[in-house]
């Protein structure tokens, strides 16, 4: 049987989520696992989302809230809000969830395949890419044919062909022989595009398909966490909008 690779990324310690996404996994018949970081942040169960996404023993790369959180980084330029979120997962992890997280690599390439949280220009900045000319910037730098992101929350296609870039709604879709792709992967924890259903991607190596999974799970259960955890009451609402 051939292999299928499931991407997760922006997980955001949402352990509702996670569950559900890795229970259909299962019955898609994925095989291998592939992590575009943020594991942490925003959600209320930091340390068991990490403990489950380490059990798959899968490439992860660092997103920025894994780095604020491991990085002992200086709040004081972070909105509040940020901040009191970042300060309250620093005391779920121990010190090793702690060494590991500020450990991960910014890019890692397995199988062919690129991983990178944000960009792979200037990975360790996060800069975001929602148009094609951030995404040219970030194609510059990908060497394999396909490259997986998450960051903005937002599923989305970037291709290069010979001489432009385009940017192409999230949809399934067969990948061409000769050009590049930059796959924006979305957020299993906190999605932003107005669908709070979790998100994720399938990818077949060997028919070279790529799917956008949405999967819904029980946002009622995720938000009673984070309200009893005592996080900002914004974060438990944006769950069931999708913002
Ligand atoms: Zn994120």
């Amino acid at each position: 049987m051939g292999k299928l690779l499931a991407v997760l990324g922006d997980i955001h310690a949402n352990l509702d989520a996670l569950e559900t996404v890795l229970a259909d996994c299962r019955e898609q018949g994925v095989t291998d696992y592939l992590c575009t970081g943020d594991v942490v942040g925003y959600n209320a169960r930091p340390h068991e989302c990490l403990e489950i996404v380490r059990s798959l023993g899968c490439p992860i790369v660092m997103g920025n809230h894994d780095h604020y959180v491991s990085s002992l980084q200086n709040l004081d330029d972070f909105n509040p809000h940020a901040a009191a979120v970042i300060e309250w997962t620093r005391e779920q992890l121990s010190q090793e969830e702690m060494t590991f997280l500020s450990e991960l690599p910014f890019v890692s390439t397995r199988m062919g395949i690129t991983l990178v949280h944000a960009t792979m220009d200037d990975p360790e900045s996060f800069g975001y890419v929602f148009d094609h000319l951030q995404a040219e910037a970030h194609f510059t730098h990908q060497v394999t044919p396909l490259c997986f992101h998450g960051h903005t929350h937002c599923p989305m296609i970037y291709e290069k062909q010979i001489g432009a870039v385009y940017r192409i709604d999230a949809q399934d879709f067969r990948l061409p022989v000769g050009r590049k792709y930059f796959v924006n992967v979305g957020s299993v924890g906190q999605p932003r595009d107005g669908d709070p259903r979790a998100a994720y991607v399938l990818y077949d190596p060997m028919a070279r398909t790529i799917r956008f999974r949405r999967v819904e799970y029980d946002v009622a259960a995720a938000q009673a966490k984070v309200r009893e955890a005592g996080l900002p009451e914004r974060l438990a609402e944006r769950l069931a909008v999708g913002q």
